[in-house]
C-alpha cells in the first residue's frame, strides 16, 4: 500500500529511474541478495516502506516474525545504504513506536520515555531500532538517513483480510459483506472507546516526497529529534469510525461491540506541529478517503 502510494506521487512530479521490487524479486530479510540489490541498481536515494505489517491480532499472534523480519529489513537495508553511499534515506515506522501511556497528542520527543503497548511492542521494538540505526550512522558515518513515523494509514491496496488487517479496512469489509448478506449486525473488536487517528495512503505519500525534497537528517538529529510525525493531528474513537463506515457503505443493521478482543493502546494521536510547520499538511478527510477505499475495494473484490 505504501510503496505503491509513493511510487505514484513520484510518477505524477516526473521522477525517473524509480526501482521498486516486490518479494518475489527480492527478499529483504536476506543480507546476501539486499547486498548483491544495493551493488547492482546503485540508488541514490532509498526509501525503506517495506515491513512485516498487521493489526492488533496479528501483531500479538505472529510477534516472533514481526520482530524478526523488520529487524532483517532494515539491518540490511540501512547497512547496505551505508556501504553503497546512498545520498538520502527515509525510514519509515508507525505511531506505535510511542509509549502506551504517553501523553496526547504524541510528541516526537516521547520516544523511549516510558513501556510501550504489549500487543504491538515486538513490531514497535524493531521499528526503534531502524530509527536508532539511521541515527547513529548519521553520528559516526554523517550519512544522510532519517525516520518519518506515520500514523495509522488506510487506502488503495490496503490488506482487507480479516485476520490480519487493520480496524478500518477491516470495518470496510465487514460492513459491505453484512449489508449483501442481509446481516442484522456486525461485530466489531474490543469495547469501541479506544481512540485512532486515520490518515489517507496518498497524503502520506505526497509528506514523503516533501521530506525527500525540503528535509535533510541534520535538520531532525539537530532539533534534538530522531523522527518526524506524519498525520492529520485529529482522531476518532472506533465507536465514531464504524459508524462513519455503516454510513459509507450504506449499512443499515447494528454494530455490537466483542470485548474479548483486545482493545491496545488509548489513544495515539500524533503531535504533528512540526511537519505542518515544515509546510505541509494533509488535505483528504477521513470520509473522502473513506468513500475513496470503498470504491476502489468494490472494484477489486466485488463482482
Ligand atoms: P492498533 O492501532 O495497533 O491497535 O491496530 P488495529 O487497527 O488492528 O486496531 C485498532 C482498534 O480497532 C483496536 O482497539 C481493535 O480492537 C479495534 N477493532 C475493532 N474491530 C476491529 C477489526 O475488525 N479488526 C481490527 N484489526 N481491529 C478492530
Amino acid at each position: 500500500m505504501v510503496g505503491s502510494a509513493i511510487y505514484r506521487q513520484l510518477v505524477s512530479k516526473h521522477y525517473s529511474n524509480i526501482i521498486t521490487k516486490n518479494l518475489s524479486e527480492l527478499d529483504l530479510t536476506r543480507q546476501s541478495d539486499v547486498e548483491e540489490f544495493f551493488q547492482k541498481e546503485n540508488p541514490g536515494i532509498v526509501i525503506v516502506a517495506a515491513a512485516k505489517v498487521g493489526g492488533i491480532l496479528a501483531n500479538d499472534m505472529f510477534r516472533a516474525e514481526f520482530i524478526y523480519e523488520n529487524l532483517m529489513i532494515e539491518s540490511n537495508i540501512i547497512h547496505s545504504a551505508y556501504k553503497n553511499n546512498v545520498q538520502k534515506l527515509i525510514f519509515l515506522g508507525s505511531s506505535c513506536i510511542y509509549p502506551k501511556l504517553a501523553p496526547q497528542p504524541l510528541k516526537e520527543e516521547y520516544l523511549l520515555s516510558d513501556y510501550l503497548e504489549f500487543t504491538n511492542e515486538p513490531y514497535a521494538i524493531a521499528k526503534i531500532a531502524g530509527i536508532k540505526l539511521c541515527e547513529n550512522y548519521y553520528r559516526q558515518y554523517d550519512c544522510n538517513f532519517f525516520s518519518a513515523m506515520p500514523t495509522n494509514l488506510y487506502g488503495f491496496n490496503d490488506n482487507f483480510n480479516l485476520n490480519t488487517s487493520h480496524v478500518l479496512p477491516a470495518l470496510i469489509r465487514k460492513f459491505h459483506e453484512a449489508k449483501i448478506n442481509f446481516q442484522q449486525d456486525v461485530v466489531v473488536w474490543g469495547t469501541g472507546t479506544p481512540k485512532r487517528e486515520f490518515l489517507y495512503v496518498d497524503d502520506l505519500a505526497e509528506a514523503i516526497v516533501f521530506l525527500l525534497e525540503k528535509v535533510n537528517a541534520k535538520d531532525l538529529y539537530q532539533a534534538g529529534i530522531t523522527q518526524i510525525n506524519i498525520g492529520k493531528g485529529k482522531d476518532l474513537t472506533i465507536n465514531e469510525l464504524a459508524e462513519l463506515i455503516s454510513e459509507v457503505t450504506s449499512f443499515k443493521g447494528k454494530i455490537v461491540y466483542d470485548s474479548s478482543k483486545p482493545d491496545g493502546t488509548p489513544r495515539k494521536l500524533m503531535d504533528v506541529t512540526r511537519i505542518n510547520n515544515l509546510g505541509w499538511k494533509a488535505k483528504t478527510d477521513l470520509k473522502s478517503g473513506i468513500q475513496k477505499t470503498y470504491q476502489w475495494y468494490l472494484e477489486k473484490f466485488s463482482s
